[in-house]
């Protein structure tokens, strides 16, 4: 399958009536589409959603946003990410080893899909697995646990630090690395780069 020809049909979908709305009334210069995943390699990290100001803003997944800047400074902890940010398409920052994206592709309002949402959206995180063929999935939240579990076929619940091995590919859970669960204390950066580096030993990188 062409990547290429994934992300063109990725960026027309319009399948979500409500969050078709939404990215619609986002100011000029916003990004009012699908947001495109970007990276390569055998870790596929998987968020909840683009924000409005993040990957909605700028045009790529987990960028621009307090999410993403928590994100990066896990990765690049875990030698998997080249800078401890991310901050706009341009900001030339390399992956290593790693695929980004998440299990909806459009902000939602309030960064709360509906059950519905996340179901249309998973046709797209199913291609994504099918055409990266992951070694390791991390699953940032339980909205993408769940997501992920549907395509992989696992059946246990989310839990951070859960590590579940299905026809060869590991499912890891992380806690999101959103500001309110850094702040209240929830999770920490250096928590998360742990668990990348054990995505990086399940993948043998
Ligand atoms: Fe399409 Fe996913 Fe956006 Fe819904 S959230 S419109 S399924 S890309």
């Amino acid at each position: 399958m062409d990547f290429g020809d994934f992300l063109r049909r990725l960026t027309a979908c319009r399948a979500c009536s409500r969050l078709v709305e939404y990215r619609s009334s986002f100011p000029p210069g916003y990004w009012a589409k699908p947001v495109p995943p970007w990276g390569s390699g055998p870790i596929m990290v998987v968020g909840l959603a683009p924000a409005a100001r993040g990957g909605n803003r700028t045009g790529r997944m987990f960028t621009g946003d307090r999410s993403s800047q928590n994100l990066f400074r896990a990765l690049y902890e875990a030698g998997l990410a080249s800078r401890p940010y991310s901050i706009s398409r341009d900001d030339g920052v390399e992956l290593h080893g790693v695929y980004i994206t998440s299990a909806v592709k459009c902000a939602p309002p309030g960064n709360k899909p509906t059950a519905e949402e996340v179901k249309n959206c998973s046709r797209w995180l199913r291609e994504e697995v099918e055409i990266v063929k992951p070694r390791v999935v991390v699953a940032l939240g339980r909205v993408a646990w769940r997501a992920l579990s549907e395509i992989l076929g696992v059946r246990e619940e989310f839990r951070h630090g859960a590590v579940v091995e299905k026809n060869g590919v590991y499912l890891v859970g992380a806690y999101h690395p959103s500001p309110r669960n850094i702040n209240t204390g929830r999770t920490t950066v250096e928590e998360l780069a742990e668990v990348f580096k054990l995505a990086k030993r399940l993948a043998g990188v």
